[in-house]
């Protein structure tokens, strides 16, 4: 590790050790220009793109170790891509993605289909499908159409056949716990396109926590500090507190099992805790934009299900790509990773993990109806696999804080403040994919107000 002089440097802090959070604080700190730290409240980082170990199951925290658009997507190209060219190169730190066995398959009825390109999909579903495609892809949805009455499954009823559209609606459920129904139609016609040209999934080596350690790795060669079980509670001027005035922001940061905050300086702040939890900390003195807060309360975080089992390695099932299940109530799908990283499982076991949305509030019936889903739509899983656990994610903590194509400003119209991660995707970009969309403008942003100030 080389020594970094940190005296004078511009004070950067990133609030929250998500993937959003992580790797805005590792581009600023290659830069070498500030001196950069992350807080996290919890006592791990990496959030909802991580893993815990159980008994050899490296059990995800939130994402089912899936990198939607593999190698050529904005994930792949922030993470992996050289420096000249705004990546991380994180390759350096042994970060590196295994490509799906499969780009995408289906069971249905009972009997199972693999595609290995998105062309392969199409002979599934009638010859009309394949014939409005290039009417899809044309369409201009670059940038939100804005005040849509459509939403996207209304639209795509225009030029393709039901069947054809359940299978793409289960891929959505299982990505982003949305149905199409529930979004506007310039975002779904936006997640298509992106998804048709980019690559097919891939599978971190090691799980997500591969990648949270190479992005920790990459901190710490860089001089930057993540700071586990620390909470950041409040956000106020500078001039609050006597040892902060030089500084423009005066940030109240709690230890875990402590009662007081004590007070940190900074010059500029990237905040990976959604946008309701900025809002709460952040004083009077801040003027935020016009509409903001309204848009941020009347905004609905979703919620999703998934379940993890062991599988024997007798299954007759074996890709790691996505596997929808359509026309299932409430299951999109399911993964098993272990096809492509077999470190995720202990030896000669496999790991499925599934995922539905959430149409009921009432989260205990959802999942045994998700249950009876699984088992119904899975002719083998009876005798091949075990349930290892089941995870709910719902309201505001800590992910999925905005539906796609909520479209929620990563600038609240704070000089100095950015926001990163899951409540500010980039339009049309799923998952992380969306969340590395937005790393760079928001840290040229900070950086520009850090280099100025
Ligand atoms: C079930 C499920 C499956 C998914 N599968 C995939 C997948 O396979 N592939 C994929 O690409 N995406 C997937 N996703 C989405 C992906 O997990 C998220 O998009 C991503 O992990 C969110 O990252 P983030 O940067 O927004 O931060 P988060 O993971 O939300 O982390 C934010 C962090 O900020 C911390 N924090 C918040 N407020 C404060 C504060 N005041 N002080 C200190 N710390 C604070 C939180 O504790 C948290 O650790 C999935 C999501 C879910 C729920």
């Amino acid at each position: 590790m080389h020594e970094v002089e940190l005296v004078g440097k511009s004070k950067a802090v990133v609030i929250g050790a998500g993937v959003g959070g992580l790797s805005s604080a590792a581009q600023l700190a290659q830069t070498g220009k500030y001196d950069v730290s992350v807080y996290e409240r919890m006592s791990f980082a990496g959030g909802r793109f991580t893993q815990h170990d159980h008994d050899g199951f490296q059990i995800p925290t939130g994402a089912v170790h899936m990198i939607p658009h593999g190698c050529k997507g904005p994930f792949a190209d922030l993470l992996l891509g050289k420096r000249s060219k705004g990546g991380l190169d994180l390759g350096r730190h042994g970060v590196e993605f295994l490509p799906t066995t499969k780009f995408a398959c289906q069971l249905k009825d009972g009997s199972l289909y693999g595609a290995d390109s998105v062309y392969g999909i199409l002979p599934w579903f009638p010859m009309k499908n394949a014939l409005n495609l290039p009417r899809l892809l044309a369409k201009r949805a670059k940038r939100p159409w804005g005040n849509e009455t459509e939403d996207g499954r209304t639209w795509l009823k225009r030029l393709f056949t039901d069947d054809f559209i359940d299978f793409l609606d289960a891929f959505s459920n299982f990505a982003i716990s949305l149905r199409f129904d529930q979004m506007p139609a310039s975002t779904v016609i936006r997640i298509l396109q992106n998804s048709f040209w980019s690559d097919r999934p891939y599978i971190p080596k090691g799980g997500c926590k591969g990648v949270i350690d190479g992005l920790k790795a990459d901190l710490k060669q860089h001089g930057a500090r993540v700071k586990l079980s620390h909470e950041i509670t409040e956000i106020l001027p500078g001039e609050a507190e006597e040892s902060t005035k030089e500084k423009r922001f005066c940030i109240g940061v709690r230890r875990r099992g402590r009662e007081n905050p004590t007070w940190l300086g900074a010059d500029a702040i990237v905040h990976n805790g959604g946008h309701p939890n900025l809002l709460s900390s952040l004083s009077d003195d801040f003027e935020v934009a016009e509409g903001v807060r309204e848009q941020v309360a009347n905004t609905q975080a979703v919620g999703g299900i998934g379940f993890v089992f062991d599988l024997d390695d007798e299954i007759p099932h074996r890709d790691s790509g996505v596997t929808m299940l359509p026309n299932l109530d409430r299951v999109g799908g399911y993964v098993i990773p272990t096809f492509s990283e077999p470190g995720l499982a202990p030896e000669g076991r496999h790991m499925m993990i599934t995922h539905q949305y959430v149409p009921d509030p009432s989260v205990k019936s959802e999942i045994s109806k998700g249950r009876d889903d699984l088992y119904e739509a899975i002719p083998w899983l009876s005798d091949h696999g075990e349930e290892l656990c089941v995870h709910t994610y719902h309201r505001n903590w800590p992910c999925n804080r905005a539906p796609q194509g909520a479209e929620l400003p990563a600038d609240i119209g704070v000089e100095g403040i950015r926001l990163v991660g899951d409540g500010v995707k980039g339009h049309g970009w799923m998952m992380v994919e969306g969340i590395a969309a937005n790393v760079p403008s928001a840290v040229r942003d900070v950086s520009r107000t850090m280099d100025g100030a």
